[in-house]
């Protein structure tokens, strides 16, 4: 340990900190910077250091070992936050958070005052926090010039333009100790990467000296598939033929038990193999490995901001990317790395480095998180990026903050707004529970976004198909949503574990994760606690299904969802269970095969509808949908009609702005908007008939 390339340059580095209110550090991964950076501060007298890291594993992980190192309980002088779980205390002097949760503590205390140094650790991963959060440092190191540090530490960062916009800070580079990594190319990309891993891990295995293998896979679901089929091949080798091997996934949803594994030495004469996602390209080190499989692709979620839809997609790497992975086969003695992919493709093919997650993130929540801060020099539109979004994608934002009260017509944050700033949700959620607190359905609402918050956590089986499937076909016991949809049969599912007493026995029995449904409860109590300080006296929380009177068809949290999910609404075409959506851009889409919605006794589908998110996987389809009723969407309709998104983006001048709206580069969109918004108009007429029509009937 005493070894690492980092400890040698303590000195140096206190040196420049001391003598500079910012310094970059970069350093090849591994070298140190996560875990010790931290620990030569504390010793140098700095009294309460935090250390972002823009992945939660990260986050628990680093503090784990820290602490280990220094020898003290989990908690107290080491700690750890990420949302909704927080393992410090008044004693912690060294906290690693993700960069969310700093943004968060921001909120409530701007200066950051219990902090005398900041380090945002791995900046090269450009995570849309840490992007905001430099654009914040810059502005608070000239606020606490005299007693607050900011480190920037990354393995690959380009130092020089991060120097800049820090005013030319000085870059410290810690030269790393990398052995020479010999690079070999696959002559084309295999057919199935899947099984060309398999094959290229059993070659080494079978035939290349000790050293472990790390393979770049792109989620859970191959790695899983990986795992289980090296695992019989391994089996099925003939005894004393070669090493024993044993074989670890490692990926961003593991339980802590299992994650902590890999880091454990391994037995004696024993190959590991260990099939991750590109958590291992930076974030985590794991020694031992000497032979790195490169798939050559990572998954990547993207939002398009002319469409408002997500979708998660296999991307090729970048080059920097490749050389990291590259680089983890080096650390210990020389290595070798096989990328799967030929070198042409590298040379011609792959991005020289990562797009930042700030162009390629829907906005909503950082937008409302910077209008809540209320600084008077930051104006949203200019806000100092080190790259800037794009503008379409800012003001696709603000549309989505004004549909849901969170922006006034000119763009000035509501109270609405600054309550749902509060809250560590997405904005519709946070719309949601603020609207039902009105409506007295907060019990329900605050379980439905718990259990929204934890969804991936909750139903059995590793694999999102599998987890689909569970949804469709719950155990017979659970609940459906009344055939209202995905929302209530969530709100469903959790009243029946509390009517049984929040029995563990009983999640087993009915195929749900005990740890999930745990976490659900622990989320949704800690939601409840903000909402009592945002309502600023208590909450009119009733007992679950406590017999109020909109029980029958949860109508009052439904409309409260209807104003949460104002962006997020969508209307039945006519003659069709296919969905037109009704923001900005009216899109076709389908109700996702995994939701429970389902259609009446004459197989229609209702009306209208919200969803929690559109992916494109491939095609478009809404994820988690409810049913609404038309008349609750009567406002935001009108709000859509009257909308100017150039007295959103606040700060601009109309008069002056008047002569260049006829320009023809400004947005094209906005021409569509209006037909949508016209076209929207008279469907909904057609739709008020028809429903008139029907109630008439009855
Ligand atoms: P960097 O942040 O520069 O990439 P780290 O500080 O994360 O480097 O890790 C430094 C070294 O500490 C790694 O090379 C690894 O050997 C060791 N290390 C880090 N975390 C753990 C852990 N959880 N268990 C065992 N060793 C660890
Ligand atoms: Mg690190």
């Amino acid at each position: 340990m005493a070894t690492l390339p980092i400890v040698q340059y303590e000195e140096k580095i206190l040196e420049t900190v001391e003598a500079n209110p910012v310094v970059v550090v970069i350093g090849e991964t591994g070298s140190g910077k996560s875990t010790q950076l931290s620990q030569m501060l504390l010793r140098r007298g700095f009294s309460k250091i935090a250390v972002t890291q823009p992945r939660r594993v990260a986050a628990v992980t680093v503090a784990r070992r820290v602490a280990q190192e220094l020898d003290v309980r989990l908690g107290e002088e080491v700690g750890y936050a990420i949302r909704f779980e927080d393992r410090t205390s008044p004693t912690t002097r060294i906290k690693y958070l993700t960069d969310g949760v700093l943004l968060r503590e921001s909120l409530a205390n701007p200066e950051l005052n219990e902090y005398d140094v900041i380090i945002l650790d791995e900046a090269h991963e450009r995570s849309l926090n840490t992007d905001i959060l430099m654009g914040l440092m810059k502005r608070l190191v000239k606020l606490r010039s005299s007693n607050l540090k900011v480190l920037i530490t990354s393995a690959t960062l380009d130092g020089d333009k991060v120097s800049k916009f820090f005013a030319d800070c000085p870059v410290l580079s810690i030269p790393g100790k990398l052995y020479p990594v010999e690079i070999l190319y696959s002559k084309e990309r295999p057919p199935n990467y899947l099984e060309s891993c398999l094959k290229t891990a059993l070659d080494i295995h079978t035939r290349e000296p000790e050293g472990d293998i790390l393979i770049f896979m792109t989620g859970q679901d191959d790695i899983e598939k990986l795992v289980s089929k090296l695992e019989d091949k391994v089996r099925a080798l003939e005894e004393g033929s070669c090493m024993d091997a044993i074989i670890f996934p490692l990926h961003g949803s593991l339980p802590p038990e299992l994650q902590v594994r890999v880091f454990s030495p391994p037995p004696p004469n024993c190959r590991r193999i260990i099939v991750a996602t590109n958590i291992a390209e930076t974030s985590l080190t794991v020694d031992g490995v000497v032979y790195v499989i490169d798939s050559g692709y990572v998954k990547q979620r993207q939002y398009n901001p002319s469409s408002g839809m997500y979708s998660l997609d296999v991307v090729q790497i970048s080059k920097v990317q490749a050389n990291q992975r590259a680089g983890r086969a080096g650390r210990t003695r020389p290595g070798k790395c096989y990328r799967l992919y030929p070198s042409r493709l590298f040379q011609d093919e792959f991005l020289d480095v990562t797009v930042p997650e700030i162009q390629r993130s829907s906005l909503a929540g950082s937008v409302l998180y910077l209008k809540s801060l209320d600084l008077p020099d930051i104006d949203i539109l200019k806000f100092d990026f080190l790259d800037p979004p794009s503008s379409e994608s800012l003001q696709d934002a603000l549309k989505q903050l004004y549909l849901i009260d969170a922006i006034d017509e000119n763009g000035a944050i509501t109270s609405i707004g600054r309550k749902m700033a509060e809250l560590p949700l997405e904005p519709s959620l946070s719309r949601t529970l603020i609207e039902a607190n009105n409506y007295g359905c907060i019990t329900e609402a605050l379980t439905v976004a718990a259990m929204l918050s934890a969804e991936t956590a909750l139903l059995p089986g590793q694999r999102q198909s599998k987890i689909e499937k569970k949804r469709k076909h719950p155990m017979p016991n659970l609940p459906d949503g009344s055939g209202l949809g995905d929302h209530i049969q969530l709100l469903q599912i959790y009243e029946c574990w509390d009517r049984n007493d929040y029995d563990i026995g009983w999640c087993k029995d009915n195929g749900l994760q005990v740890r999930g449904m745990l976490f659900v409860r622990d989320v949704r109590k800690q939601l409840s606690q903000i909402m009592q300080k945002i309502a600023k006296g208590p909450l009119d929380i009733r007992a679950h299904g406590n017999g109020d009177e909109f029980r029958r068809d949860y109508r009052n949290l439904r409309k409260a969802l209807c104003v949460g999910y104002a962006n997020q609404l969508a209307e039945r075409k006519m003659h069709h269970n296919g969905y037109r959506t009704l923001n900005f851009q009216a899109q076709v889409v389908q109700v996702h095969p995994s939701s429970v919605l389902t259609a009446d006794d004459l197989g229609k589908f209702p009306d209208y509808v919200v969803y929690h998110e559109l992916v494109a996987t491939p095609k478009p389809f809404m994820r988690n949908v409810c049913s609404v009723d038309m008349r609750w969407t009567t406002t935001v309709m009108n709000k859509l009609k009257t909308l100017d998104v150039y007295k959103l983006s606040g700060g601009i001048n109309h008069a002056e702005e008047e002569s260049e709206r006829s320009l023809p580069d400004l947005p094209k969109k906005d021409v569509q908007v209006a037909g949508a918004v016209n076209d929207s108009e008279s469907r909904i007429q057609a739709a008020r008939e028809r429903f008139l029509a029907r109630k008439a009937n009855k």
